[in-house]
């Protein structure tokens, strides 16, 4: 039985699909104007057991992940620079080369955390006629007025507007009476479409019934998850920022589109905290994963030091905390390592497994079950077993380590490259050097990758 966590009505819910063959699940993806940074890819990493999870208690995923390539502004309020064409003006490139560069710098991450894909990406510019058609639905219903910087959707006429947020409306709304005077009707009021400036030529734009401009953030999600998953999606999930604004703005649209509930179930990831400060691409406190590679540290550690907190607690990163998952992603591997072909079960330890698991995706819990099931007096075979169908969800790539090496690499070989490791992480370059050598004598050459050292025959 699975339980998830609604942020529609802040309980753990049994979780029950829709349909029998299919659950659809969305994920909003990364605004491609720069690297990800670590908190966002801590969402995802989140995002990733939730699927993981689902796959394991035998449910079809289709999940729909899209790409915002243009329309999300830097700031909240329709206001400010579109941060693509931002992006674009920094690295002095087009809009275009930005997001096929950074889409891919993600894609690539996604990979070395051994994210699974999703069904189908969807970039924001390759989906404007949706955009379009969707924003004329709500035309026809009377939800949008026209200002002269763009169409907004008229959030007093959607009664439930902010219900998951538990947004205090009124007081939002007298707040707003002393800032900047707009012609918003209400504060909350947001942009469907947008203008182009008339000053200033922009990269992207499309015609629209409204004027030549280009769509507002939110938009996206909406058009392109109902596209592929139907007028009421199973799941969808991203980080605790975007229920206030961004996922709100989605429920709203797409409910007063189609009359139908969006989102039968909300999950939301708390953040990645460095210094007390939320992780942010705008902060100067940004970590990418290619940093961490570059520190020679395993982007799995990365995964194993998020998969030590639950979702929704808030997590410290610390390069300390960072390097202590990578030693217990080792001593694990190893221990792993060490065990004899897969065979049997260890029913103790499985339902436990998956009893943490099917509560709320508590990864910590699963964890522990990991370890105790190490020092249990379960079988050696069962236990490279049990672990083998653990790593389905963890991702922790415990599975493919013993396959892969005793295939091709000879044990004597093997404890060369792992006494070589071992130098390494001293810092004895002498040593490892040495190692090296010996390695290729035999014959290999080994290559250090982000996940680890690669063995090639010479
Ligand atoms: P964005 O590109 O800003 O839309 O962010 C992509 C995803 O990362 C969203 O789901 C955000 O909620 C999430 N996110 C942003 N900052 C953090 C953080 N510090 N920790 C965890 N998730 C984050
Ligand atoms: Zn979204």
């Amino acid at each position: 039985m699975l339980q998830l966590f609604n942020t529609l009505s802040r309980e753990k819910e049994i979780f029950k699909p829709q349909r029998k063959d299919w659950v659809g699940l969305y994920t909003c993806g990364l605004t491609v104007y720069n690297y990800a940074h670590i908190g966002n890819l801590r969402t995802y990493l989140f995002e990733d057991i939730l699927k993981r999870v689902l796959l394991l208690n035998g449910y079809q995923v289709k999940h729909v992940m899209n790409i915002t390539d243009v329309g999300h502004l830097t700031s909240d309020a329709d206001e400010g620079e579109d941060k693509m064409e931002l992006g674009a003006e920094r690295e002095h490139k087009t809009a275009a080369e930005i997001a096929k560069y950074y889409t891919k710098a993600f894609q690539q991450d996604l990979k070395d955390l051994n994210i699974l894909k999703p069904s189908i990406w969807a970039k924001a510019t390759a989906h404007i006629a949706e955009q379009i058609a969707l924003i004329k639905k709500l035309e026809q219903k009377g939800f949008i007025y026209k200002t002269s910087d763009g169409v907004y959707f008229d959030t007093s006429k959607y009664p439930d507007y902010g219900k998951m947020a538990r947004l205090d409306l009124k007081g939002l709304k007298e707040g707003a009476r002393v800032a900047k005077n707009s012609e918003k009707r209400n504060p909350t009021d947001f942009a469907l479409w947008k203008f182009s400036p008339k000053d200033k030529k922009r990269q992207m734009e499309w015609p629209s019934p409204w004027g030549k401009g280009f769509p507002g953030w939110h938009i996206e999600c909406s058009a392109m998850s109902m596209k592929y998953l139907g007028d009421t999606l199973d799941l969808h999930a991203g980080g605790i920022d975007h229920i206030p604004v961004h996922h709100t703005n989605e429920i709203a649209q797409s409910e007063a589109a189609t009359g139908k509930q969006f989102v039968r179930y909300w999950l939301h990831g708390d953040f990645l905290v460095l210094n007390e400060e939320r992780m942010g691409k705008s902060k100067g406190n940004f970590i990418t994963l290619k940093t961490l590679k570059e520190k020679g540290l395993n982007p799995l550690a990365y995964r194993y030091f998020t998969l030590q907190a639950h979702y929704r607690a808030k997590l410290n990163f610390s390069w300390d905390a960072l390097s202590g998952a990578q030693a217990a992603l080792e001593k694990l591997s190893e221990r792993v390592r060490e065990l004899p072909a897969p065979k049997g079960k260890c029913e103790k330890y499985e339902t436990k497994f998956l009893e943490a698991i099917n509560d709320d995706l508590n990864t910590p819990q699963a964890l522990a079950v990991v370890w105790d099931l190490l020092k249990s007096d379960c079988p050696d075979s069962a236990k490279r077993a049990a672990l083998n169908r653990f790593d389905k969800v963890l991702g922790l790539g415990l599975g493919g380590l013993k396959k892969k090496r005793a295939a091709s690499v000879p044990s004597d070989i093997q404890k060369l490259i792992d006494r070589r490791e071992k130098a390494r992480k001293k810092n004895d370059w002498a040593g490892a050097d040495a190692l090296r050598q010996e390695i290729e004598k035999a014959g290999f050459a080994v290559e250090d990758t982000s996940k680890g050292p690669k063995l090639k025959k010479k």
